[in-house]
C-alpha cells in the first residue's frame, strides 16, 4: 500500500501542520517520504535502488544505508545465534529465490530472514533517532512479528491442535523459538526507551491482530486436473529451466493460483486482454474453445456420480470462466472420476497450509502519565491510535475519524484538564511541495491485488 491511495492526511501530515514534532519508521504507506517536521523512513526504503523519495529529508539516506550495510553483515550470526536458522539452509533458499522452492521450510527461511532484516535496521534507526532527540515523537511499524507467526505458528502448536499434521518434527522442535524471539527483538527498541524514561513519555503499543492456528487450510492444485483433461500442457523441462512453462500454442485453460479469489477463475490465454481477443483467436474460435473447456470441467465428477464443478459465468472484463468447485468433497480419500479414468483426490491436495493465521482480537497497550494504571479496557479499536495520539499533543479529534480516544484509560484529572475537542475535519491528504507526482504502476498493482484479496471493491 503505498501513501498515493491515502485519500486523508496520515498522523505525520497532522502532527507536522500543527507544528508537532514526529518522526516516523517503516510505518504502513508512508511512501513516498513527505516531507515531515522529523525524519520519514518510508516503509518502502529497502526499495531505495529503484524507488525515490524513500526518506525525508534526503541528507540521512548515506547515514542509514550504511547502518542497513552493517544489519546486512551481523544479519546471519544473529539468525544462527538466537533463532537456530543457519547460514547453510538460508543458501539453499537463495538459490532457488525467483519463489521456485518447493520445501516449504527453505522458503519460509528465506522470508522470514527478509522482513527480519528489515526490522533489524528499523530498530536501529530507531536507536539512532532516539539518540539524536531529533523528535520527541518517534513511530515505529515492526513486520517480523507477523511473518513469523505466519511461518512458524505450526512450530510451537501443541500436536493435538495442528491435528497431527507436522510434516517434520525435528525442524519443527528446532524452530519453535523462533516466534517468541521475533517478540524479544521487537522489544528492544521500548528497552532503550525505558532508559531514558521520564515523566512526560507516553507510549502506545498497538498490534492490529493476534494470531491463531489455522486447522487445516489444504490448497487444491487444479492445475493438475487441468493438465489431466488434456486443457493444459508443460514443455518439457530443461536444465536451464528450473520450472516447468507451459505450452500456451497446446493449452486452453489455466489457472493461475496468484490470484487467489472466491471463485476458480480459468483463463484461456493469460495475455488474453493485452492481446485483444480479435487478433488472438476470432469470436467462433474462441466460443469453441470455451465450449471444450465447459464440457471437460463438467466431466470431472465425484465417486457418487455428481460433478465437482459448477459453472459460475463468465467474466467478461478479464476473459476468465469461473467455476465453483465442491471442495468440501475433497479429502486425502476421495476418488474422483475424470472422463472415465478414476483419479485419487490426494494427488491434488497440498497440506495444510503451514501457516498461522489472523484473529480479530489484537493489542492496545497504554503507558504515561495521562493514563491509568492496571486498567483494562473493555472496548477499542485500531481507528483509536490516531486520536490517542492527539489527544497527547493536545490537538482536536475530528468527526470524520472512526474512533476516538479510549476515554475509560485515562486518569479523570488528565480528561478533566484536557477534555477532548473536535473539529469538523483535517482536510484531505495534501501535496507537500518536496513531493513530485509519483510513478502510479506501483499502485495500480497493488490496488489489482487488494481487490483479488478482497479488501477493496
Ligand atoms: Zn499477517
Amino acid at each position: 500500500m503505498s501513501g498515493n491511495l491515502r485519500k486523508v492526511k496520515a498522523f505525520w501530515n497532522i502532527l507536522t501542520d500543527n507544528n508537532k514534532p514526529v518522526s516516523v519508521i517503516g510505518w504502513w504507506a508512508s511512501w513516498p517520504a513527505e516531507k515531515i517536521s522529523g525524519v520519514l523512513i518510508a516503509d518502502l526504503f529497502p526499495f531505495r535502488d529503484t524507488l525515490q523519495q524513500t526518506c525525508f529529508p534526503v541528507t540521512m539516506q548515506p547515514h542509514l544505508e550504511q547502518i542497513s550495510d552493517n544489519c546486512s553483515r551481523e544479519l546471519d550470526t544473529i539468525l544462527a545465534r538466537d533463532f537456530s536458522i543457519v547460514p547453510d539452509e538460508i543458501s539453499l533458499y537463495n538459490e532457488g529465490e525467483r519463489g521456485l522452492t518447493t520445501v516449504s521450510d527453505q522458503s519460509n527461511i528465506g522470508l522470514f530472514r527478509r522482513d527480519f532484516k528489515y526490522d533489524l535496521e528499523k530498530i536501529h534507526y530507531f536507536n539512532l533517532l532516539a539518540a539524536q532527540q531529533k523528535s520527541s515523537q518517534i513511530a515505529l511499524f515492526l513486520n517480523s512479528t507477523d511473518i513469523a507467526s505466519h511461518l512458524f505458528y505450526r512450530c510451537t502448536a501443541p500436536a493435538h491442535e495442528n491435528g497431527n499434521w507436522s510434516t517434520d518434527s525435528e525442524l519443527d522442535s528446532r524452530f519453535n523459538r523462533v516466534i517468541e524471539q521475533a517478540y524479544r527483538y521487537a522489544e528492544t527498541p521500548l528497552h532503550s526507551m525505558l532508559e531514558q524514561m521520564s515523566d512526560l513519555v507516553h507510549i502506545c503499543i498497538v498490534s492490529d491482530h493476534g494470531f491463531t492456528f489455522v486447522p487445516y487450510t489444504v490448497t487444491v492444485s487444479w492445475n493438475i486436473v487441468l493438465s489431466e483433461l488434456g486443457l493444459l500442457s508443460y514443455l518439457p523441462e530443461n536444465n536451464d529451466q528450473k520450472f516447468r512453462s507451459i505450452d500456451w500454442d497446446r493449452t486452453l485453460a489455466y489457472y493461475d493460483p496468484r490470484k487467489p479469489r472466491q471463485y476458480l477463475a480459468i483463463t484461456m490465454n493469460p495475455d488474453f486482454v493485452a492481446t485483444n481477443q480479435q487478433h488472438q483467436y476470432s469470436n467462433h474460435d474462441l466460443h469453441q474453445r470455451e465450449a471444450i473447456v465447459l464440457k471437460n470441467m463438467a466431466s470431472v465428477r465425484l465417486a457418487d456420480g455428481r460433478p465437482l464443478f459448477s459453472f459460475i459465468g463468465k467474466d467478461n472484463a478479464s476473459g476468465e470462466l469461473l467455476f465453483e468447485p465442491r471442495t468440501e468433497f475433497l479429502d486425502n480419500t476421495a476418488t474422483l472420476l475424470v472422463g472415465n479414468k478414476e483419479f485419487p483426490a490426494s494427488n491434488l491436495l497440498q497440506g495444510p497450509r503451514l501457516s498461522g493465521g489472523h484473529r480479530k482480537e489484537g493489542i492496545i497497550l497504554l503507558w504515561g502519565a495521562g493514563f491509568k494504571q492496571g486498567h483494562r479496557l473493555t472496548t477499542s479499536t485500531t481507528y483509536d491510535v490516531t486520536p490517542t495520539l492527539l489527544w497527547v499533543n493536545n490537538l482536536p479529534l475530528s468527526h470524520d475519524f472512526k474512533g476516538s480516544v479510549p476515554v475509560e484509560a485515562m486518569k479523570p484529572n488528565a480528561l478533566s484538564r484536557r477534555p477532548p475537542q473536535l473539529i469538523e475535519s483535517y482536510g484531505p491528504r495534501q501535496l507537500h511541495e518536496f513531493q513530485t507526482a509519483m510513478s502510479e504502476s506501483v499502485d495500480d498493482q497493488i490496488k489489482t491485488k487488494l481487490k483479488a484479496l478482497g479488501y477493496i471493491n
